[in-house]
């Protein structure tokens, strides 16, 4: 049998067995593109079953999140764990709070969690989970008391050496307050280690809140240089206004770029002289307000309702909102526009049909396992603070996410050399990661 016919049979028996999981299905299905080429150089990999075993988790965990609201009204949720491969290390990944979390889109970010956290060169395995609890409109005790809830299951899975969750979409430094207290109370230990993203004064690392963004404007950087330009006097679009959109933009700004758009759920805004960071901040992290406040106090800046925010020519586009948020006709905006970069600040934002078409136009493009891979890594580094009682200083632990961006991109670049695809992150990235995991499940045997 050809190494694409073996490829296209595991791929249906993969879809076969995750059925109704089309996130999952596309996530899968981008890593297999791109293992081909390794296949055919490498046939071994076929054997011992590692890639059934690599799209198989080691295990789920689906749980029933039972809460009351502030009216003495019972709400039941349920509540997610995919503890995907811990080969590399503890099972490591975000939990996200969205009402479209379901079994299949935690098994897509758990899948693309495994060779991102690979491609950091740090011991972490891969994991995700979260719940279809819809935290917009609660109240701060309404937020607690699920999050304590949801930690009431929860904690019986996890650990320091065994799995160590985050934040995503809709957990923020507050939720994980709430879950490690929880934790804290019910093992009566303070393990610092089963959770990052932690506020500062209890175990949390500098950097952490920024690092996702950060990273991903290091890696644009990156992107310029290996181009033979820079972020200098640069347009950036970037859609989303969480935390990987604002310290993103911060750090744009700060290699020389300008970040002119930015969005949330009810449209975008535009500022042409360059997006105001602290009045963003103030906006979003204070107020928890909508972006549309933003043009009540910036004069000269414009909201459009429920827009498409890809239709803002830019440089640079990074789509920090979420999976499929940028598809192919508005790719094919931005390259009519004169995009020259595209990295995903989310997981999974752009459609197989959006980078077809940056592929095509000669349009550098980085998947988010690479260039957002910031944000894991610095929890890594908050792991290794946690495990040596020490808390690093700000620009250290910046240093070190700088460095980690740079060889993450190099990586890439080599590796899709190595495997005759100059200049495609997303091969790199690929290869890269899953060489990473298949060697050591090789070591670790069946
Ligand atoms: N949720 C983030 C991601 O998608 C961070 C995960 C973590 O820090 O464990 O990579």
């Amino acid at each position: 049998m050809s190494t694409s016919d073996r490829i296209e049979e595991i791929y249906e028996q993969v879809k076969a067995r995750n059925a109704g999981e089309p996130e999952f299905h596309q996530a899968a299905a981008e890593v297999f593109e791109s293992l081909h080429v390794v296949l055919e150089r490498h046939p071994g990999y076929f054997e011992s079953g590692l890639i059934e075993r690599l799209c198989e988790p080691e295990r789920q965990i689906i749980f029933r999140v039972p809460w009351i609201d502030d009216q003495g009204n019972v709400h039941v949720n349920r509540g997610f764990r995919v503890q995907y491969n811990s080969v590399l290390g503890p099972y490591k990944g975000g939990l996200r709070f969205h009402p479209s979390v379901n079994l299949g889109i935690v098994k897509f970010l758990g899948f693309e969690q495994i060779f991102k956290n690979a491609l950091t060169g740090l011991p972490i395995g891969g994991g995700k989970g979260g719940s279809d609890f819809d935290p917009k409109g609660r109240s701060e005790q309404e937020i607690m008391r699920f999050c304590q809830s949801f930690m009431t299951e929860l904690h019986r899975h996890i650990g320091e050496y065994t799995d160590v969750p985050a934040g995503d979409i809709g957990v923020g430094g507050r939720e994980i307050g709430y879950l490690f207290g929880q934790y804290k109370r019910l093992t009566n230990s303070y393990e610092s280690g089963v959770l990052t993203g932690k506020g500062l004064t209890w175990g949390g690392s500098q950097v952490r809140k920024e690092a996702t963004g950060y990273g991903a404007a290091y890696f644009v950087n990156e992107m310029a240089k290996t181009a033979g330009t820079s972020l200098e006097g640069r347009t950036a679009v970037v859609s989303g206004s969480g935390n990987v959109a604002i310290y993103a933009i911060e750090k744009i700004h700060q290699l020389g770029g300008t970040a002119i758009a930015c969005s949330d759920s009810s449209g975008y805004i535009v500022d042409r002289k360059g997006l105001d960071v602290a009045l963003l901040k103030e906006i979003k992290e204070v107020r928890r307000g909508r972006i549309s406040e933003y043009v009540d106090e910036r004069g000269d800046a414009e909201f459009f309702p429920g827009g498409n925010i890809w239709n803002v020519a830019c440089d640079v586009a990074l789509p920090c909102a979420t999976q499929n948020e940028l598809d192919e006709e508005s790719a094919k905006t931005l390259v009519n526009n004169g995009v020259k970069i595209v990295a995903e600040g989310a997981n999974m934002p752009t459609t197989p049909g959006g980078i077809s078409v940056f592929r095509d136009a000669g349009v550098a493009f980085a998947p988010g396992k690479a260039a957002n891979a910031g944000g894991v890594a610095t929890s890594a580094l908050e792991m290794q603070q946690n495990a040596s009682r020490d808390s690093w200083h700000f620009d250290y632990t910046d240093e070190r996410l700088a460095g980690i961006m740079a060889d993450i991109h190099g990586r890439c670049v080599e590796t899709a050399a190595e495997y005759g695809k100059p200049g495609d992150y997303v091969h790199g990235a690929n290869i890269a990661g899953f060489v990473k995991v298949a060697d050591a499940m090789f070591a670790l045997g069946v």
